[in-house]
């Protein structure tokens, strides 16, 4: 292997570290403690272990945290009446309803019943549509994550190619507006790419498909930066990315590995939106 790794998790730390500080200088200064609300409905499993870290997170920076745990059975009106009440709820400055709901209740709706300034995911549409503006916006976590990583290996996008594998709303979309707005040239890749080709002129690439290793090592160009955001569970119950990770890594200058690369930088975001919600509380 010729790349070297980017350790997510090592920088996720050291994000959550700066962010505890932020905390305690919060309270200190103003009295204010973040406040995290986490609204999880029914018995997802996948969703429990996500909540569970959330919630974990953010006690250890100092935030106050809520777990709202309704029964699959909540109907719609339930729901936005709870969102609503957490709206309204000063101690409450992020607010995040862990995906996917249960099929009959209607998650856009929801994500838009949520004030936008306590979006603590950044799904709001509000948000989403000033980032596509280029105005501060409480930014989607997973690819606000990707860019701090970026940083920490001392990739600055300006003037390369950066090619998004995937183009949905909680990553592709966000992660190509934010590489452009550090002056990227950005390609954005779907089920209809040629992604041999655009993946080979990628200087950054980043994946997020859900596909385990449907990006080949042989189709980098070498000394691109790899970041891998998928996680797939393969049949022997091991986690893999989106990106063939071994063939990769013998091309790449650096890549993330799965697991310990974005995942534990999403959460850390998260709970940076949340600090930048209280700090923007009553002022
Ligand atoms: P998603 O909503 O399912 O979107 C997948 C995207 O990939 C779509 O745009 C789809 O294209 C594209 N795609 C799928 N198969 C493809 C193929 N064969 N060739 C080219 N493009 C293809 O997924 P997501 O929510 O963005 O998540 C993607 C992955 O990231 C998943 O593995 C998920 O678990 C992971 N994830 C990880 C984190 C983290 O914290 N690490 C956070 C979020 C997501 P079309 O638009 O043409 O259908």
């Amino acid at each position: 292997m010729t790349a070297q790794l980017i350790d997510g998790k090592a920088v996720a730390a050291r994000v959550r570290a700066e962010i505890k500080e932020e905390v305690a200088r919060l309270k200190a200064e103003r009295g204010i403690t973040p406040g995290l609300a986490v609204v999880r409905v029914g018995e997802d499993p996948a969703s429990k272990i996500y909540v569970t870290g959330k919630k974990k997170a953010a006690e250890e920076v100092g935030f106050n945290s809520w777990e709202h745990h309704p029964d699959a059975s909540i109907t719609q009106d339930e729901l936005l009446a709870l969102v609503h009440r957490l709206n309204e709820d000063p101690a409450v400055h992020g607010i995040l309803v862990q995906l996917p709901l249960p099929k009959h209740l209607d998650a856009d709706a929801i994500i838009s019943a949520v004030k936008p300034e306590k979006d603590a995911d950044g799904f709001h549409p509000m948000n989403a549509g000033n980032l596509l503006l280029g105005r501060p916006a409480t930014r989607a976590c997973t690819p606000w994550g990707v860019m701090r990583l970026l940083e920490e290996v001392g990739c600055n996008p300006a003037g390369k190619r950066a090619v998004v594998v995937g183009r949905s709303n909680i990553v592709g979309k966000p992660q190509a507006l934010m590489l452009l707005q550090k002056d990227a040239t950005v390609t954005v890749c779907h089920r209809k790419s040629d992604l041999p080709a655009e993946v080979a002129q990628a200087d950054i690439l980043v994946v997020a498909v859900g596909v385990p290793e449907l990006v080949k090592g042989a189709w980098i160009k070498p000394g691109a930066v790899v970041i891998d955001v998928g996680m797939n569970r393969k049949a022997d119950g091991k986690l893999v990315g989106d990106v063939e990770f071994a063939a990769a890594a013998e091309r790449a200058s650096f890549i993330t590995p799965v697991p310990g690369g974005v995942g534990p930088m999403t959460i850390a975001m998260l709970m940076k939106n949340t600090l930048e919600a209280a700090q923007r509380a009553g002022k």
